[in-house]
C-alpha cells in the first residue's frame, strides 16, 4: 500500500467517525465501531486523536450493558468557530459562529450601487476584519471562512465568475481572502449556500430533496440531493427565476422575455401595481407610489388593490413552483427573501395553485413552507460549506 493512500484512509476513517459523532452523538466508541464496522482499537486511536483536537469530548456515561458503563462521545460544537458572508446584491453580512451554527456576533453593511472587484474585496476583507478584531479569543480558533455570493459562481475555482446585479466579473474571491487570512475559504451561489443553511440548520434538516427559493430582488434557487448541493453541467442549476412564463412578458436582466423573475420578484410586483395604478384599473394607495414594501403595508389595511396583487403574485409563484416540482420532484420547497415577508397573503395561494396544477397527489402535497432562519440565513449557509468539508469524506478542511 502507498503511504498516501494510506493517509487518505486514515482521514476518511477520521470523517466517518466525526460524522457518526455529529449525526447520532452521544455515542460511545463500541456503538461506532459496530455501526461504521471499525475495528474497536482504529476507532479508539482516532477517538483519542479527535479529542486531543478539541473537536470530540466525552460526555455522560451510557447505558451499560454489563460490565462498566460506556462513556459517551458528543462534537464540542465550541472548540472551533467559523466566519460566514453573504455577498450583495444590496449589502454584506457577515456572521461569526461556532461549529453548530450559533451566532456569536454579527456585522451588516450597505453595498454602494456601483462597486469595482477590489473595492468590493476590500469590503469583504474589512467587514471580516472589523468582526474578527471585536472577537479576539475566538479569532485564532476559526477553522475556514464561507461566501454565498450573488450571481454566477464557480465553487471549484473558487470565482464569482458573474454578479449581474453589480456587474462584477470573474472575482478570484477565494484567493483574495484566503492570501490574506491564510484560512481556508469557500465560495458559493447564495441561493445554494441558503438550500445549505436550511439542510444543516434550519427546516431542511430531515429533506432527502430539498429546494431553497430565495424571492427577493431576483430570485434564485438551490437544490440539495441527499445532503448535497447539486449544481449542474455549468454551475447554472436552480436558476429558476429566468424559467419562462410569459412569452409576451417584460424583458428580464437576462435579456430574455416574461421570466419568472419578471412576475414575482420585489421590483417586478412594484412595476405590474404601478402599470395597473396608472392605467386606472385600481385608483387606492391613495396616490402614493407602489414598493413592494408598501403594497404589503396596505394589504395589512385591508386595501383590495394590494391584497389582488400579492394573490396575482402568489399564483404566479404557484405556476412557477409547480414547474419545478414536475422537473425535480422535491419532497419539501422552502421559501425565502424579502417577498416572503408577505407570507401570511402569499402562502395559502401558492399551496392553492399547486394543488390545482401539479400532476399527482403527492406532487400535489409537496410541503412548501416559510423559512425561519431569518436575516443571516445565507451567511449561516456560508458557515455551512465549511460544515460540509470538516464532517463530510473528502473534504479538504480539517482541525
Ligand atoms: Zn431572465
Amino acid at each position: 500500500m502507498k503511504r498516501g493512500s494510506f493517509k487518505a484512509m486514515k482521514n476518511l476513517n477520521k470523517s466517518l467517525i466525526l460524522t457518526k459523532i455529529l449525526n447520532d452523538g452521544p455515542i460511545s466508541r463500541a456503538e461506532i465501531a459496530k455501526e461504521i464496522k471499525l475495528t474497536p482499537p482504529t476507532v479508539g486511536t482516532i477517538v483519542k486523536e479527535l479529542i486531543e483536537q478539541g473537536i470530540v469530548k466525552e460526555s455522560a456515561q451510557g447505558e451499560s450493558k454489563g460490565g462498566r458503563k460506556p462513556t459517551l462521545l458528543v462534537i464540542d460544537y465550541d472548540a472551533f468557530y467559523m466566519i460566514g458572508i453573504d455577498a450583495g446584491p444590496s449589502e454584506v453580512a457577515v456572521i461569526l459562529t461556532n461549529l453548530a451554527g450559533e451566532e456569536i456576533d454579527t456585522e451588516m453593511t450597505a453595498l454602494p450601487a456601483t462597486i469595482a472587484e477590489q473595492q468590493f474585496v476590500r469590503l469583504l476583507i474589512e467587514q471580516v476584519t472589523a468582526v474578527l478584531s471585536r472577537n479576539q479569543s475566538y479569532a485564532n480558533r476559526v477553522i475556514g471562512i464561507g461566501v454565498a455570493m450573488h450571481g454566477v459562481v464557480d465553487a471549484e475555482q473558487g470565482i464569482a465568475l458573474y454578479a449581474p446585479n453589480l456587474n462584477l466579473r470573474d472575482m478570484p474571491i477565494v484567493e483574495r481572502l484566503s492570501d490574506h487570512f491564510q484560512l481556508p475559504v469557500r465560495i458559493e451561489n447564495d441561493a445554494r449556500a441558503l438550500a445549505l443553511s436550511e439542510t444543516w440548520f434550519g427546516q431542511g434538516k430531515a429533506s432527502d430533496k430539498l429546494l431553497a427559493v430565495n424571492i427577493g430582488s431576483g430570485v434564485g434557487a438551490g437544490v440539495v440531493l441527499h445532503g448535497e448541493l447539486y449544481r449542474g453541467d455549468s454551475h447554472i442549476a436552480g436558476e429558476i427565476g429566468h424559467m419562462t412564463i410569459d412569452l409576451n412578458g417584460d424583458i428580464c436582466s437576462c435579456g430574455n422575455k416574461g421570466c419568472l423573475q419578471t412576475v414575482i420578484s420585489g421590483p417586478a410586483i412594484q412595476a405590474r401595481a404601478t402599470r395597473l395604478l396608472a392605467s386606472g384599473v385600481a385608483t387606492s394607495l391613495n396616490g402614493t407610489t407602489p414598493t413592494a414594501k408598501t403594497i404589503f403595508a396596505h394589504a395589512e389595511e385591508g386595501d383590495r388593490f394590494s391584497r389582488e396583487v400579492l394573490h396575482d403574485t402568489a399564483v404566479y409563484i404557484g405556476i412557477g413552483l409547480t414547474n419545478v416540482i414536475h422537473t425535480l420532484n422535491p419532497d419539501r420547497i422552502i421559501l425565502h427573501g424579502g417577498v416572503m415577508k408577505a407570507s401570511k397573503y402569499l402562502l395559502p395561494v401558492i399551496k392553492d395553485t399547486i394543488e390545482d396544477r401539479a400532476l399527482t397527489q403527492t406532487a400535489k402535497e409537496t410541503e412548501v413552507l416559510v423559512s425561519d432562519l431569518g436575516d443571516y440565513a445565507t451567511a449561516l449557509g456560508a458557515v455551512a460549506l465549511i460544515l460540509v468539508e470538516l464532517f463530510k469524506r473528502n473534504g479538504e478542511i480539517h482541525v
